[in-house]
């Protein structure tokens, strides 16, 4: 279960796992989105691909949802609580109900999905696999982005209740974190910081986004889902609790 996959890092990771042979799960709020990606990756990989609307906020969409993957596949062995949104603006002028809005997606969506994946885990009596998608944001604060950092500063300290208390099950829980990637979330960013920066946009990217990279490059979609796949392919409870950040040396702790 990928949720979020219906675009950029998301489905770049549903099109791996499906390559490896997995039966992937699109749970994504964007159902046609969502279906486009699932015939995609099922025209393209031969494996079963289901889209299914749902609203990570929502207990009863991620219940629904995951109801839905254990009628039609059987079992959910891995899931990759991935949906998010950005928010840019500085502290003194973000409306409530924004900071709300993107805790719930980030926060409330990866509860929601850990715990209705979790009892199908437990249950099964297989483990799994849990990974969250954080961000180099989940271990650096960056301006205009409060309620992002604090979401995925946040994702760490789920993660590693989830790996502690998963283990006895056989449950494993990681987080990626990935630095700037040129997806859609991203591209919709540079005019924004732009504009509340007075730069240019050019000037966005190379002078804020990948200032501190080794390398000037953004991250892709395929170096993080090959990350992903490394961590859900994992047989022992070694790697469990942990971050691995992908950032092109953004930063390096
Ligand atoms: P994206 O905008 O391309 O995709 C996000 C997807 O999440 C969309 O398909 C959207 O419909 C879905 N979504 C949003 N709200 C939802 C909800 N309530 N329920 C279900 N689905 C919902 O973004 P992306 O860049 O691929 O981001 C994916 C994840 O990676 C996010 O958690 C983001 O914070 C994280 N991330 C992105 C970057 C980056 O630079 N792009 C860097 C680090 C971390």
């Amino acid at each position: 279960m990928v949720t979020g996959a219906a675009s950029g890092i998301g489905r770049a990771i549903a099109h791996a796992f499906a390559v490896e042979g997995a039966e992937v799960a699109i749970a994504d709020l964007n159902l046609p989105e969502a279906e486009a990606a699932a015939a995609e990756i099922s025209q393209l990989t031969g494996t079963a691909a289901l889209a299914v609307r749902t609203d990570v906020t929502d207990e009863e969409s991620v219940d629904t949802c995951v109801e839905r993957i254990i009628r039609e596949f059987g079992s959910v062995d891995i899931l990759v609580s991935n949906a998010g949104l950005q928010w840019i603006s500085p502290i003194e002028q973000l409306e409530f109900a924004d900071w709300k809005r993107i805790l719930a997606v980030h926060l409330d969506g990866a509860f929601l999905t850990t715990r209705a994946c979790l009892r199908h885990m437990y249950a099964s009596g297989q483990g799994g696999s849990i990974i969250y998608m954080g961000s180099v944001h989940s271990k650096v604060a960056s301006i205009l982005k409060a309620p992002y950092v604090t979401a995925k500063h946040g994702i760490l300290g789920l993660c590693r209740a989830v790996a502690k208390e998963g283990a006895p099950h056989g449950v494993r829980a990681n987080v990626i974190c990935p630095g700037f990637v040129r997806t859609p979330l991203v591209k919709r960013q540079i005019p924004e910081q732009a504009h509340v920066l007075g730069i240019s946009e050019e000037d966005v990217v190379r002078k804020v986004m990948l200032k501190d990279t080794v390398d000037g490059e953004f991250t892709t979609v395929a170096e993080v889902a090959e990350a992903a796949v490394y961590l859900a392919a994992q047989k022992t409870l070694a790697l469990t609790g942990q971050s691995l950040t992908l950032s092109h040396g953004w930063t390096m702790e």
